[in-house]
C-alpha cells in the first residue's frame, strides 16, 4: 500500500553501511576514510528508466551479496509472512518495509554492484524478483555499493514514473530520510533566468544535499532557538501558526529516547472529525519507522504533535510487533506523564496560555476524565477547569475547594446551554445568596466529567439545577 518506503529502506541500508565503514576506520589502522568521502548519491536516468542509489559504505563480498540479498528468507520476510493469514500477507511489505526487497515493489529488475572493504574483487548481483538471481564478477574501483533500480512501467493503478521525478524523489528524501547523518546528494535542475530582457531561461544542473542531516531533536536545547523549533513544527506538521507550547525531553535509561513535542495553538481543521489520526512520528536512531504512531499518545492528549527517536527500537519492526514492544510502552508512559507535568506547570506559571490551551483542547481532557470508566480521572482532574459564578472566569477544582467558605461541604454546579441561561435559574440565586460559588457546566461533556470525578478532596458534587438540593 505504501510503495514510497522502498527509498527509505535503501537509504537506511546505505547509511548503515557508511556507519560500518566509518566505525572500521576508527578501530582499524589499515582502513582510512575521510568523513567527507562518506555519502549517498541518487541518480535518475529517465531514458533508461532507472533510479540509482550509490553509497561509499563498507560494501558486500560475493558471499554477503549471496546471503544478504540472495534469498527473501534471509531478510526475515518469509519467516514473518509464514505466520500470517492470506489477507495480512498482501499488505505486509507495503506497510512496514522489510528492507532491500521492498525495492521490488517499484522495480522489475534490480542490479547491485558492490565492492567490499574486505575484498579486492567487485561483484554484481542481479534479479527480477521472483525467480532467482545471478552473481557475476564486476568492475568497480571504489569500495561501496551501487543499486540500480529499473523502475516498473506505469499501470492504470500506479504511476511508477514518479520515482523518476527529481521533485518527487527530493520530497521522499525530505519526508523519510531527512535526518540521516550522511549527506544524500542528487543532481538537481534549476530553472534560471538567463536574460531578463528576453525572458530567457536555462536549466542548470547542480549537485545538492537533500537532507538536513542533524535532527533538530538530537541537538541540545541550548543550540536551538525557539524559532528553529517553531519552523520545524510548522514545516513538518503543516501548521500556519506557531505552536502554543514546545516540550523537549531527553531520557537515558532502560530505554533511551529523545522527544520533541508540540501543543498546537489551535485545533487542526479535522480534529473533531473521524478522519483525525492521533500519533507521534517514531524514529529509530534518526530513521523514521512510523509517521503516526498512535500507541505513543493517550486519546486525551491526541492533539499533541511531535517526534520520538529511540536507539532502542529496531528499524524493521512491524506494527503488530511494535504494539507489543516493551520499550514502546515505556516510552509512551513517560511521554504521557511528561505532557501532564508540562501542562500542570503551565497552569501554575503561565495561566493565560493555559486558559488559551484549555479553551481549545479542554473538551479532550474532560472526555479523558470519564473515558474508560474514569480510569484516568486522577491524572486529569487537576487539569480541568470550569467557569466560576463568583470569579466569572475559569477555575480549577482545587481553587474552588480552597476558596470554599466555612460551612460549605459540597461542590455546587449547574448545567445549562450558556452562562446567561444558568444565571437566570432561580435555584442558582439561592446558592449565591449563601455566598457559595457555583461551577457552570456549559459543555455537554462537563456533566459526565464531574460525575466521573464524583468527589474532590472529599467534597462531593451537588447539582444546583436538579431541584432536590437541600441547603
Ligand atoms: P536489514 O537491513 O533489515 O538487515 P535488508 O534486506 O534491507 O535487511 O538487507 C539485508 C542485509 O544486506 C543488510 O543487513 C546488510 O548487511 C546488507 N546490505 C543491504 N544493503 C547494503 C548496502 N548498501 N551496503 C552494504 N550492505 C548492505
Amino acid at each position: 500500500t505504501n510503495k514510497d518506503i522502498f527509498l527509505r529502506e535503501l537509504i537506511s541500508n546505505a547509511s548503515d553501511a557508511l556507519d560500518k565503514l566509518y566505525y572500521r576506520s576508527l578501530t582499524d589502522k589499515n582502513v582510512k576514510v575521510k568523513k567527507d568521502d562518506l555519502y549517498i548519491r541518487l541518480d535518475i536516468d529517465n531514458d533508461k528508466r532507472t533510479l540509482t542509489i550509490t553509497d561509499t559504505g563498507c560494501g558486500m563480498t560475493r558471499e554477503e551479496l549471496e546471503s544478504n540479498l540472495g534469498t527473501i528468507a534471509k531478510s526475515g520476510t518469509l519467516a514473518f509472512k509464514e505466520g500470517m493469514s492470506k489477507d495480512e500477507k498482501v499488505d505486509v511489505i507495503g506497510q512496514f518495509g522489510v528492507g532491500f526487497y521492498s525495492a521490488f515493489m517499484v522495480s522489475d529488475k534490480i542490479t547491485v554492484t558492490s565492492k567490499s572493504i574486505d575484498s579486492d574483487e567487485a561483484y554484481t548481483w542481479e534479479s527480477k524478483g521472483a525467480d532467482g538471481y545471478t552473481i557475476k564478477k564486476a568492475k568497480k574501483s571504489d569500495i561501496g555499493t551501487k543499486i540500480v533500480l529499473h523502475i516498473k512501467e506505469d499501470t492504470d493503478e500506479e504511476d511508477y514514473c514518479k520515482y523518476l521525478d527529481e521533485y518527487q524523489i527530493k520530497g521522499l528524501v525530505k519526508k523519510y530520510s531527512d535526518y540521516i547523518s550522511f549527506p544524500i546528494k542528487m543532481e538537481v535542475t534549476h530553472h534560471e533566468l538567463k536574460d531578463e530582457k528576453k525572458h530567457e531561461y536555462e536549466d542548470k544542473k547542480e549537485v545538492e544535499t537533500l537532507n538536513s542531516m542533524v535532527p533538530i531533536w538530537k541537538k541540545s536545547k541550548s543550540e536551538v532557538e525557539d524559532a528553529d523549533y517553531e519552523n520545524f513544527y510548522m514545516d513538518k506538521f503543516n501548521d500556519y501558526d506557531k505552536p502554543l507550547k514546545i516540550i523537549t525531553s531527553s531520557v537515558e535509561g532502560m530505554c533511551s529516547y529523545k522527544s520533541l513535542l508540540f501543543i498546537p495553538s489551535h485545533a487542526p481543521y479535522d480534529f473533531y472529525t473521524q478522519d483525525y489520526q492521533k500519533g507521534l512520528s517514531l524514529y529509530a536512531n534518526g530513521v523514521m519507522i512510523m509517521e503516526k504512531c498512535a500507541d505513543l499518545l493517550p486519546d486525551y492528549f491526541s492533539f499533541v504533535k511531535g517526534v520520538v527517536d529511540s536507539e532502542d527500537l529496531s528499524l524493521n519492526i512491524s506494527r503488530e510487533i511494535l504494539q507489543e514492544s516493551h520499550n514502546l510502552k515505556l516510552i509512551a508512559k513517560n511521554i504521557e506523564s511528561k505532557i501532564r507535568k508540562e501542562l500542570e506547570e503551565m497552569l501554575k506559571s503561565d495561566r493565560e496560555n493555559y486558559i488559551s490551551f484549555f479553551k481549545t483542547f479542554g473538551v479532550q481532557l474532560k472526555y479523558g476524565v470519564y473515558n474508560n470508566y474514569g480510569a484516568d480521572k486522577d491524572k486529569l482532574k487537576d487539569l480541568v477547569m470550569f467557569y466560576s459564578s463568583k470569579h466569572e472566569r475559569l477555575v480549577t477544582l482545587k481553587e474552588y475547594v480552597d476558596n470554599m467558605p466555612e460551612g460549605q461541604d459540597k461542590i455546587y454546579y449547574a448545567s445549562g446551554a450558556s452562562i446567561e441561561k444558568i444565571n437566570a435559574l432561580p435555584q442558582v440565586e439561592q446558592v449565591k445568596d449563601k455566598d457559595y460559588d457555583i461551577l457552570y457546566l456549559t459543555d455537554y461533556v462537563d456533566e459526565f466529567c464531574v460525575t466521573a470525578i464524583s468527589e474532590y478532596e472529599e467534597k462531593k458534587f451537588a447539582n444546583v439545577s436538579d431541584g432536590s438540593l437541600d441547603l
